[in-house]
């Protein structure tokens, strides 16, 4: 059943007018330099840097974390607060603004997970920092053209954002107008109608998010949160910190703790073998309470993010108009991000939870369906500027050289989707479990 409706959703026709793809996040550039700081070169009003500036001369250098935190998150100057740049006209772009596609398949991933694990009679769709809301709403397209299999589920949407300039583009984009802030005493902080009828709340945190049998999303969220970075040295481990360049006014740059700092002391393991290394102990926090909701109330979570398996050493990097742009310059107008260390997000669910994954975005979406879903749009094409489009963004999401090698693909699941509890007891008693979606081929029978 499951198939057949993959099927179905993968050979509906219908389009919208295919996103005009721009270059993605460019490969991460090694450094570990001086900004080129300055207000001049911020093109902003450099509040952030005067704000950073005042803080660093009254308490001294800060943790990566801390000015990576301040940056994205400021609540009055951060880059995601004021400005959250992404799309075509933004800073950076995302395989959800490049094509439909991207998210189609998403949706098609929930449905065949809710099918697997018994078609629950409810489930929420809980959406880590969505960004413009593209992603859900392509998903929620899929809900409604399969409505017929979801008709006797109760769905609701679920937004974690802290940013209230992407929270509004979100309600527009996905109810049309339709929501309202909600009472003080509510957990959420903004609800609305989804334009096919589902109810949406927005949330600042995944604690505030009701519990219940839950379908998690983390697209591009996790490379967003505030990492750590160490340097090996000859006396041993040091934190990088930043601090205000004695010789450049308004000037930021890197320097080493002069000792090992408590975060050192928690997070490098004795068996390290790199020189420098990344880590984010918020995504732990939060992945590790993905994980026990899963173990409590069900689910599953998708996470897609570029990233590596405890292999890579310095991923910190900013974008702002679609280039490089120096991590340490002009604060508040250029998204930073790092790589995600898959590796450390598995170390965390402490087992409550099976992984799978990571596995590259171009296998994945090979095996959710992709080239039979491109057929198709291109089959229903009349024009060859819409084709040449279509193949374009296929070109950007599979391509080893854009996305399809350095983004991946890891999930979250309860053991007993993949094991049966009493297997061990009556190994032939049970029919096997279907296999994931996406980590293993969609057969379409
Ligand atoms: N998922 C979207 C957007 C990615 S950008 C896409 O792929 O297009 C990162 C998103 O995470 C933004 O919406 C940003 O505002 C949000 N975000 C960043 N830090 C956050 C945090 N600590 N809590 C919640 N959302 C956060």
């Amino acid at each position: 059943m499951v198939l057949l409706l993959a099927r179905r959703a993968l050979l509906a026709g219908r389009r919208r007018l295919p996103r005009a793809p721009s270059p993605p996040h460019a490969p991460a550039a090694a450094r570990l330099c001086s900004g080129a700081g300055g207000e001049a070169a911020a093109g902003g009003d450099g509040a952030l840097l005067r704000h950073l500036c005042r803080k660093l001369r009254a308490s001294g250098p800060v943790t990566v974390a801390e000015y990576m935190r301040e940056a994205l998150t400021n609540p009055a100057q951060g880059y995601y607060t004021r400005r959250g740049g992404i799309g075509e006209s933004g800073d950076f772009i995302t395989s959800p603004e490049i094509s439909q596609v991207f998210g189609e398949l998403i949706g098609i991933w929930y449905i065949s997970e809710w099918m697997a694990m018994g078609k629950p009679n409810t489930f929420q769709l809980v959406e880590l920092g969505p960004g413009r809301g593209t992603l859900t709403e392509d998903i929620l397209r899929v809900f409604n053209q399969l409505s017929s299999v979801l008709s006797k589920c109760d769905v609701s949407v679920h937004l974690v954002e802290v940013s209230p300039k992407l929270g509004e583009i979100q309600a527009r984009m996905l109810t049309g107008g339709k929501m309202q802030p909600s009472p003080k005493d509510e957990s959420a902080y903004m609800k609305g109608i989804s334009k096919t009828g589902i109810p949406i709340f927005w949330y600042r945190d995944i604690q505030d998010v009701p519990s219940g049998y839950s379908f998690y999303l983390a697209h591009e969220f996790f490379d967003a949160l505030p990492i750590h970075k160490f340097q090996r040295t000859e006396k041993g481990w040091r934190e990088v910190l930043v601090d205000i360049d004695p010789e450049v006014p308004d000037q930021l740059r890197f320097v080493l703790s002069p000792s090992s700092t408590p975060a050192t002391e928690n997070f490098i393991q004795p068996e390290e073998m790199r020189d420098h290394v990344e880590v984010c102990p918020e995504a732990g926090v939060i992945i590790q309470r993905l994980a026990c909701r899963i173990e409590k109330d069900g689910g599953a979570a998708l996470v897609a993010d570029y990233g590596h398996d405890g292999t890579k050493t310095d991923t910190f990097r900013g974008f702002r108009n679609h280039k490089l742009h120096d991590v340490l310059s002009a604060p508040g107008t250029a998204d930073l991000t790092a790589d995600v260390d898959f590796s450390y997000l598995r170390k965390m669910t402490q087992e409550r939870t099976t992984t799978l994954g990571p596995i590259k975005q171009r296998e994945f979406l090979k095996n959710m369906g992709i080239d039979l879903r491109l057929q198709v749009l291109l089959q229903n094409s009349r024009d060859t500027a819409t084709r040449e489009q279509l193949l374009h963004s296929y070109d950007m999401l599979m391509n080893p050289e854009n996305m399809g090698d350095c983004f991946n693909f890891f999930a979250l699941l309860p053991h007993h989707r993949l094991v049966h509890p009493d297997k061990k007891d009556k190994p032939e008693s049970k029919s096997p479990l279907p296999p994931v979606a996406g980590f293993n081929e969609l057969l379409l029978k």
